[in-house]
């Protein structure tokens, strides 16, 4: 492997290089590792490189990669309960916050801003705040100016469907290569009620016939995506009482028609975004309520379990949110791109991934060889590089993974309302909050914690503990869970 010229540590913020210092210093690499290739076994070798650095698509790439999406589409053709227009769109995004939408001119140069600061920028994604299919001008030259300019970066769009037949070939054309389509029944009578209207071929339609015609120009959609081989991801809003138990025939359908991956989202229905569901005190489903949902799709459709529910001008790795750096008024009048930020870091991660993998595949072996049949439910606070690199206090989401017969599995995230640590001080009440949100989460892992939160925790039945401190997150729960079980097991057979 050729040495790169420049250290990852040189590429990255302040507060990634404290982490990676801290890293670096822990030993977690073995070198006789370097250079295994993450690829799953199940996967041949042209899909793996179409997806390894998306990381919407490939679970494992979302601990290095990021994508910013551009709100250049800020009209849609349809009405879903959940979607208030004056909010971002709840296909792809957190409603709440008004986007800043641009222009493709101004899209281009903020893209061109980005890739040149934030090496690891791989996708851009195109969600909103409206539909990226029927306000096509801007989304197709949007994608036509970017593209000449950064050749090798990933071109999403996210949509709802209904336009999409129409501007498939184009897709293929423009080489957009991933492609979301939000599907939440397939059952008219079931998209009635999500769905008051559509907006079809210069008229208005309502109810089941409006729910109809949408389920048609969807499945017509995917099976045209599929028959040209671009990835599809299918995106569900789970509405508890609504659709919650149709989504195991949704996953059916998308699969028989050869989607990539269903991604089933919890709907978010606060009243303040206005929204009808919000509005009528719809609920969304609880943590535990999405992951026995996703238990039970487990065979179907390959589920994606990492999704942030990102808001239409989001950037930076999933689960961060650089927008703020980026809005138009600190944007650059004019801007060149420059690639060597991002091929550097490609280099320097690739080995660093290498090594990853190895350390997985290690700790799950570890964690099946204990072969008893408990699960343990362990929360992690990381900040990127696959590790468990962050301070409790400073996390505002928490990856949480399932250890178990079947070895140590993704199974989501859980997002904090507030940070436990905000300028040093500890909250009680905030600390409420997040052990609401750990609900059912046995251990917590992180770099750092301080004595009074880990005894509120340990009272709320979570342990927590930085004695994995910088280590792979795999290679962490793998030790904690072969100490937890393994000596059961040496305790039976003696
Ligand atoms: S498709 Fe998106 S923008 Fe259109 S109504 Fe639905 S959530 Fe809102
Ligand atoms: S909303 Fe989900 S699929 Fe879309 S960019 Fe964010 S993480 Fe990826």
């Amino acid at each position: 492997m050729n040495q790169p010229m420049i250290s990852l540590e040189s590429l990255l913020t302040p507060i990634d290089v404290e982490a990676l210092e801290k890293t670096a210093s822990s030993g977690g690499c073995s070198s006789s590792s370097c250079g295994s290739s993450a690829k799953p076994e199940d996967m041949d070798e042209a899909t793996w490189d179409r997806i390894k650095d998306h990381p919407c698509y490939s679970e494992e790439a979302h601990h290095y990669f990021a994508r910013m999406h551009v709100a250049v589409a800020p009209a849609c053709n349809i009405q879903c309960n959940y979607c208030n227009r004056k909010y971002d769109c709840a296909n792809e995004s957190r409603p709440g916050v008004v986007s800043e939408k641009l222009t493709p001119d101004q899209a281009m140069r903020k893209v061109v801003t980005v890739a040149n600061e934030v090496p690891q920028l791989s996708v851009l994604g195109i969600a909103g705040p409206g539909d990226a299919c029927y306000d096509w001008k801007k989304t197709k030259e949007t994608f036509a100016q970017i593209s000449a300019e950064i050749p090798d970066i990933k071109l999403c769009i996210s949509t709802n469907g209904l336009a999409l037949p129409d501007h498939v070939d184009e897709l293929a054309q423009m080489n957009v290569d991933h492609v979301t389509i939000t599907i939440n029944m397939v059952d008219p009578e079931i998209g009635a009620k999500i769905y008051p209207w559509i907006y079809y071929n210069k008229r208005r339609y309502e109810g089941v016939e409006a729910a109809k015609i949408l389920h048609e120009r969807q499945m017509l959609g995917l099976e045209m995506l599929t028959a040209r081989g671009i990835l599809t991801k299918i995106n569900s809003v789970m509405i508890p009482g609504v659709n919650d138990e149709h989504l195991l025939e949704v996953n059916k359908w998308v699969k028989e028609r050869g989607a990539f991956l269903h991604n089933v989202m919890p709907l978010i229905s606060d009243p303040a975004h206005g929204t009808h569901y919000g509005l009528t005190g719809q609920r969304g489903p609880t943590a535990m309520e999405l992951k026995a949902l996703q238990d039970k799709l487990d065979g179907g459709a390959k589920l994606m379990r990492h999704c942030r529910q990102c808001r239409a001008d989001a950037v930076g790795l999933l689960g961060e949110d650089r927008g703020q750096e980026f809005t138009l008024d600190q944007l650059p009048d004019t801007v060149t791109y420059d690639p060597a930020k991002r091929e550097a870091y490609r280099e320097v991660v690739a080995k660093e991934r290498g090594d990853h993998v190895a350390a997985k595949q290690a700790a799950v072996a570890e964690v099946k060889d204990v072969a008893v049949d408990a699960k343990l439910l362990v929360a992690v606070a990381t900040q990127g590089g696959g590790r468990v690199n962050q301070h409790f206090g400073h996390a505002k989401e928490f990856q949480v993974y399932e250890a178990g017969p079947k070895g140590i599995v993704f199974v989501g995230h859980r997002k904090v309302e507030a940070q436990y640590c905000e300028g040093g001080w500890g909250e009680d009440a905030t600390l409420d909050t997040v052990i609401a949100a750990l609900d059912g989460v046995e251990v917590v892992l992180c770099s750092k914690i301080g004595d009074c939160p880990k005894d509120m925790l340990t009272a709320a039945g979570i342990r927590a503990t930085d004695d994995y401190a910088f280590d792979y997150i795999e290679t962490a729960i793998g030790a904690l869970y072969a100490a937890e079980f393994g000596s059961e097991v040496s305790a039976a057979v003696a």
